[in-house]
């Protein structure tokens, strides 16, 4: 069995925004409250977190209280996906050994920019220690987890995606080549993107993520990355298709 918790489910800013008197930065509903996208995945005794979102060390501390995480997954450099790394810390100190980081070159590349202390020579005590790992578009296992990783497209960045078993992770999209749309059929769940309801150049608006929901067709989808205008959960609830979701902070899938 596979369990997927969803760490956070919001954009670059969360969900309130600081200093947002709008409707859904107002609501007192607990899933109107969107930290920064992050996703545990855990199969057996393997676990794997799919981004380190800058409320890394709340949301371990409220959906995964644990000191065990084998990997790092990181769909791209953007902070709003790998400035909580450094909240790994206590994980690495109990596991004695350095995390394993799954990226592509350039996104590793600005890993080694942003925490620039974990990779100098003379390492300073406390540091947490990282091990890269260059991903291209190649399956890879880890642990139990067999991981095929998707070519996603962020504006004219291109990003990473992961499919892992029958369910799939993409976050970020504004495009997903035809030949990496086959490699997301038939699966049991997929996260998606879906920003707000108008047009926007580098992630999928609703009616994009819904679109490619329906033509991907797995057996249930659920939201994520979303903004303030996106609306309120129950809102948002009650006008999508019965397959479709808006995932919220801590939501436990099982499959
Ligand atoms: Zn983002
Ligand atoms: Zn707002
Ligand atoms: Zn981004």
């Amino acid at each position: 069995m596979m369990r997927i918790t969803i760490l956070g489910t919001g954009s670059s800013q969360g969900v309130p925004i600081i200093g947002c008197q709008c409707p859904v930065c107002t609501s007192t509903d607990p899933k109107d409250k969107r930290l920064r996208p992050s996703a545990i995945i855990e199969k057996d005794d393997t676990v794997v977190l799919i981004d380190a979102s800058p409320d890394l060390r709340t949301q371990l501390i409220n959906y995964y209280n644990k000191r065990h995480i084998d990997a790092v997954l990181i769909t791209h450099e953007h902070r709003d996906h790998v400035a909580g790394l450094d909240d790994l810390r206590p994980i690495i100190f109990t596991q004695q050994k350095p995390m394993d980081i799954y990226a592509m070159d350039r996104t590793l590349d600005a890993l080694k920019c942003l925490f620039f202390y974990s990779f100098q020579e003379d390492l300073y005590p406390g540091a947490p220690q990282f091990s890269l790992h260059k991903i291209g578009l190649d399956a890879f296992d880890i642990g139990s987890l067999h991981i095929i990783p998707i070519k996603v497209m962020h504006y004219q960045m291109e990003i990473r995606g992961f499919r892992i078993d029958n369910f799939a992770y993409i976050t970020d999209a504004k495009y997903i080549p035809p030949g990496e749309m086959e490699k997301l059929q038939g699966l049991d769940v997929l996260v998606i993107n879906a920003l707000r309801r108008k047009i926007h150049y580098s992630h999928f608006n609703l009616d994009e993520a819904l679109e490619t929901i329906q033509r991907l067709r797995p057996g249930k989808a659920y939201l994520t990355h979303m903004g303030h205008y996106l609306g309120r959960h129950q809102d948002l609830l009650r006008e999508l298709p019965d397959n479709v979701e808006p995932a919220y902070d801590g939501l436990v899938i099982e499959l």
